[in-house]
């Protein structure tokens, strides 16, 4: 963002790599476990890998990390490939499964145990971790470290061929019990689970485990640079024993960057799935949401997701951006992209009386006033249009420029109108206000030079198209934050959604189809929803308002 390029600590790294001759390409991947719908966080570390691999002409793999065997896996491998498409990340003809490479992870253990590196284990989970010591006090040797290679090859194979149950053995590597690393304390590397598999079926009964499994993979593939988040600092010390006595012969280097947060925003899994389960939200893709389709569903682009991951900028130190930050992008990228069309949110009937019946006129309206390649359109004009019931006000407080009896207001793109007055229902709800219009004004603009502060926006009732509309707000009650402190549910806002179902739209927005997005005059962005709209049935969902809050940071 910023004019003079910086380099962010990755970039600085690999070229220093490249410079060394440490390696003489780069190669980066995204390695989601598909467990999950992929949110915001993810989508700043696919756009970081996909990136780099592009800034210095290499490859970027995408691969799922399926090594754990869990039952929802397969659904959610189709959505995260459609999310990183979306994305604009490519990864060509390199998509992989690390499940394919549990033969080479097998034959890699096997290679321990030979070279002394790994014995199995008859602890159970519980010993294995009062064994493993505490952050003061070291831990304690293992009994079967002691066990020889050949014993250790049969157990494993053993383990391998389905003679033991679940958690009656595991595999550990040989390390050192005294490490001040807890993960060096000869960490599990291998386990049995009597689980069928999505890929491998059922003939597998013994699984890696990750921090045995993620080194194999990228060495396996050629990753130069395996760039996580910073909880695995730690385990990088493993990570980087692993592909050593495993004699890899262009080993991969992790790199750590800070995880990206949003105040305020849900983005746990297990909240997720109570929402969808609760009927709170409709899906996980439901706009209130920042999964990454939610985002496509709300209306973002991925152009704006981009510009608001390199907003953030990648760093080591953790920090939480704001939501309002990501929606100054989204303005950013649709100001001059998206047509500017007339609708009406919370319609009220506007009578020009001396405008003659039956009448209906032409008048030419820019489609985008800040980009004129989008050219124009011709948008009808009658005696009853309609306009925002807000723009009305029977007894105007101070400075309120719009309608009121007796005050003139411009009609975007039309004529000066002057108001008469209003009709009410018993209620006192206005249905209709009146007003006449000045015939010389046409265009917006008065040939005695006669100045209005008002412009208001108006659709011709006669041609007006009907839609719905929602308006969101934030699912969580930004007030209380995201937890409730006693019961650790999440603080919800009662108003995140509004649904206007009568709202009046211009003929401009015929034909609109999903995801197309429009600016919506003085009102916002909004963006056809892709679920809900159907022949004859238009739903909108309100990207973001036009108000905004956000200042740009001055150095990015
Ligand atoms: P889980 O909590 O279930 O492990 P996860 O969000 O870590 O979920 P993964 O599928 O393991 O999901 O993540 C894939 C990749 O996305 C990992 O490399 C991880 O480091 C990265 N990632 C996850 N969350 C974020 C985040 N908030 N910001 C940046 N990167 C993230
Ligand atoms: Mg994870």
């Amino acid at each position: 963002m910023s004019e003079t390029e910086s380099k962010n600590f990755i970039e600085q790294i690999i070229e220093k790599d490249l410079a060394e001759g440490a390696c003489s390409t780069v190669c980066t991947r995204f390695p989601p476990e598909p467990n999950g719908y992929l949110h915001i966080g993810h989508a700043k570390s696919i756009l970081l890998n996909y990136g780099l691999a592009q800034k210095y002409h290499g490859k970027f793999n995408m691969r799922f990390d399926d090594t754990n065997p869990t039952k929802e896996d397969i659904e959610f491998v189709e959505s995260i490939k459609a999310d990183i498409q979306w994305l604009g990340a490519d990864w060509e003809d390199r998509l992989f499964f690390a499940s394919d490479y549990f033969g080479q992870m097998y034959d890699a253990a096997e290679k321990l145990i030979k070279k002394g590196k790994a014995y199995v284990s008859d602890l159970t989970a519980d010993q294995i971790r009062e064994y493993r010591g505490t952050l003061t006090e070291p831990g304690r040797e293992d009994p079967a470290s002691k066990r020889t290679v050949e014993e250790n090859l049969k157990l494993f194979r053993e383990m391998r061929d389905g003679k033991y149950g679940d958690g009656e053995k595991v595999l550990r590597a040989r390390i050192d019990m005294a490490s001040p690393n807890i993960n060096m304390r000869d960490p599990v590397i291998y386990r049995v689970a009597h689980m069928t598999h999505h890929n491998t079926g059922d003939q597998w009964c013994i699984y890696p485990m990750y921090d045995f499994a993620h080194p194999i993979e990228d060495a396996i593939e050629g990753v130069t640079h395996s760039i996580c988040t910073l909880e695995f600092e730690d385990h990088r010390p493993l990570y980087d024993w692993v592909v050593r006595e495993l004699e890899y012969p262009n080993p991969p280097k992790q790199i750590e960057f800070a995880k990206l947060y949003l105040k305020n925003v849900v983005t746990g899994k297990r909240y997720i799935k109570k929402l969808v389960q609760d009927g709170i939200v409709d899906g996980w893709d439901d706009p209130r949401l920042v999964s990454i389709a939610a985002l496509r569903r709300r209306g973002f682009t991925p152009e704006s997701i981009k510009m608001f991951v390199e907003l953030c900028g990648v760093s080591k130190a953790n920090s939480t951006a704001d939501y309002a930050a990501l929606e100054y992008c989204i303005r950013e990228d649709l100001k001059a992209k998206a047509p500017r069309y007339m609708a009406i949110l919370d319609p009220v009937k506007l009578i020009i009386d001396n405008y003659p019946e039956d009448q209906t006129e032409m008048l030419t309206a820019a489609n985008n006033p800040e980009n004129e390649a989008l050219g124009s359109r011709e948008v009808p004009f009658g005696r009853e249009l309609y306009i925002e019931r807000e723009d009305f006000m029977e007894e105007p407080p101070k400075k309120y420029f719009r309608l009121y009896p007796g005050n003139e207001v411009r009609l975007m793109n039309a004529y000066y109108v002057k108001c008469t007055g209003c009709v009410k229902d018993e209620s006192g709800r206005v249905t209709e206000v009146h007003c006449t219009y000045d015939p010389a004004s046409r265009g917006g603009s008065s040939p005695d030079g006669r100045k209005v502060r008002g412009t208001i926006h108006w659709v011709a009732a006669a041609a007006a198209i009907t839609a719905e509309v929602r308006l969101y707000e934030n699912i969580i009650d930004e007030e209380k934050g995201v937890y409730n402190e006693e019961d650790g549910s999440l603080n919800l806002n009662p108003h995140s959604l509004t649904v206007l179902k009568d709202c009046k739209l211009e003929p401009a927005f015929a034909g609109a189809k999903a995801y197309d997005r429009f600016q919506f005059v003085r009102q916002g962005f909004f963006c056809v929803d892709a679920k809900d709209s159907a022949e004859g049935r238009l739903v909108f969902n309100r990207i973001v308002s036009l108000k905004s809050s956000f200042v740009l940071p001055k150095t990015v």
